[in-house]
């Protein structure tokens, strides 16, 4: 008989979630290997700032979810929109241009409330995620719909208690345990892994596999391979360990690819942050208020419409655009007008001030008659209308490429800031083919008897782009359906 009933190879959101949904479906003996060593475990979903965006026909669908939410933001219930899933689609499909696959957003948008709502029962507390997703308008708040639920204490609060949760489910955790192949017996069922930890490499059985092992970000040969320049080049912003190696081992016995493997979700990071992520700044080193200012590159030229969209529905398209210019940089500028407005994870850089357009361009590292010019330009370009940081106000530039579409003011009221950005890599977008019980096709189109996967791995979904908040749902209602259905095996 093999040693366990469910072998989970990582032990992030997804990985955690399949383990505690095999426990809770039947499946007695699971262990989940996390490649990392006790004090970096917890893959991305350490670093993440914990958002949830779900489907909900009504606010009040909230309240089981965040029973005292009132307690801490008066008129949450309230001021919240309805996100209905028509809505979490048409957003999908809008940012990812068409492209997520159909079937797997139907199960992701389909199971998004239900999910939470079972990590909710879980124990996972969750909260108003007032710093990412509100913006005050008087007295009121303005909701960013669909995403307003947290996991408290974000990305560190959800995986703390996502380890506490699957010990109490009597799931066993091996750390700086890494599974490196798959084995399979004659039929082309999957037994179990080989995996490589303290005492070197063993073998470990069991009836069924999920791969909750991350995407290829933190692997410059595959970022290079598959990104292609400059993204051999990028900053990590989470953890160190998602090298490929769930991918790998399953495209080595004949998973089907799927997805888009040229893509990855990066967003506007501090120059200056590490080359990976820091277990105590965590996300904090996001830069996501350019819709409310301009943003150059080193030759002193725009590059993007920093006003498109709001951040959530363009951010993680950004980074790439930055890395790919000029020394892979670009300046934020902002003046006093909006600097009341800009998220609190700016306090964590250090902005280059002056009291003029012309001194603040003196003290930045680009083209400065360039980067003068382009300012003078956009001043000259910005219409009429009233600026609303809640809406997509249509204060817009007029007649300047690439136009500024949405919350264009002009840069008049010092002192002036910038703040140095370049495109950290979050995670990669390929993965492969599941189906609709999370488990993994071969390139027969047949799924791989006892495997599994579920998280970054799923690939598909997104495509170019992402709205904020997803990953950690798709890993939340993938990681569940592959550890119920493992259970079964
Ligand atoms: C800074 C940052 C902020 C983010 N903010 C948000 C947010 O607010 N909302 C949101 O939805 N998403 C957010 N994301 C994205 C989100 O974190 C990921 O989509 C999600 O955590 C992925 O979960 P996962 O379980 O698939 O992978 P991970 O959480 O990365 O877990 C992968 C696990 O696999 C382990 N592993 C890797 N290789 C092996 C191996 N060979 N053997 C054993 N174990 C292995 C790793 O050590 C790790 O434990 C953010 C990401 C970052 C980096």
């Amino acid at each position: 008989m093999a040693e366990y009933d469910v072998i989970v190879v990582g032990a992030g959101n997804a990985a955690l979630a399949a383990a505690v949904s095999a426990r809770e479906q039947g499946a007695s003996r699971v262990v989940a290997l996390e490649k990392a060593p006790e004090e970096l475990r917890g893959g991305n979903t350490h670093y993440s700032g914990g958002l949830l965006r779900f489907a909900y026909a009504a606010p009040e669908d909230l309240r089981p979810l965040v029973p005292d939410a009132e307690r801490h933001v008066a008129g949450f219930f309230r001021d919240v929109e309805p996100y209905p899933a028509e809505r979490f689609r048409q957003d999908l499909m809008r940012v990812t241009e068409g492209r997520a696959d159909p079937e797997l957003s139907e199960i992701l948008i389909g199971r998004s409330y239900d999910t939470i709502a079972w990590m909710a029962k879980q124990g996972i507390p969750l909260e108003p995620a007032v710093s990412l997703s509100a913006v005050r308008v008087g007295d009121r708040i303005k909701w960013s719909p669909g995403a307003v639920i947290r996991a408290r204490q974000e990305g560190v609060g959800l995986s703390k208690t996502w380890f506490e949760v699957a010990r109490e489910r009597g799931v066993e955790i091996r750390y700086a345990t890494s599974a490196v192949r798959l084995t399979q017996d004659g039929r082309g069922w999957v037994t179990g892994v080989v995996a490589r930890g303290a005492d070197g490499f063993a073998e470990i059985g069991a009836r069924a596999v999920v791969l909750g092992c991350g995407g290829f970000e933190a692997n410059p040969e595959w970022r290079a391979r598959y990104l292609g320049r400059p993204w051999d080049h990028a900053k990590v912003r989470g953890t160190r360990y998602n090298t490929g190696d769930g991918l790998r081992m399953a495209l080595e016995i004949g998973a089907l690819p799927h997805g888009q493997w040229t893509g990855c979700h990066s967003t506007p990071i501090d120059a200056d942050a590490p080359p990976h992520g820091d277990r105590k700044l965590t996300d904090k080193t996001n830069r996501l208020s350019y819709p409310y200012g301009v943003l150059l590159n080193a030759q002193g030229r725009r590059f993007f419409d920093e006003g498109e969209d709001f951040q959530f529905y363009t951010y993680a398209k950004l980074g790439g655009i930055i890395l790919n210019q000029p020394g892979g940089v670009g300046y934020q500028i902002f003046d006093s007008k909006v600097t009341d407005l800009l998220e609190g994870r700016y306090k964590t850089g250090k902005p280059i001030a002056a009291d003029s357009l012309a001194a603040l361009v003196d003290k930045l590292p680009l083209d400065r008659a360039a980067a003068r010019r382009t300012l003078e330009d956009y001043n000259a370009a910005v219409g009429g209308g009233a600026f609303d940081p809640a809406a997509r106000d249509g204060l817009a530039t007029k007649g300047l490429a690439p136009a500024k579409s949405n919350w264009a003011q002009r840069l008049d009221a010092p002192p002036f800031v910038a703040y140095p950005v370049t495109g950290g890599i979050t995670f990669t977008f390929g993965g492969v083919r599941v189906n609709e019980r999370a488990q993994v096709l071969s390139t027969s189109w047949a799924p791989i008897p006892g495997l599994y996967a579920c998280g970054e791995m799923v690939g598909g979904l997104f495509h170019i782009n992402y709205p904020g908040g997803t990953g950690l749902t798709s890993g939340a209602v993938f990681g569940r359906l592959a550890g119920a259905h493992a259970a079964g095996e």
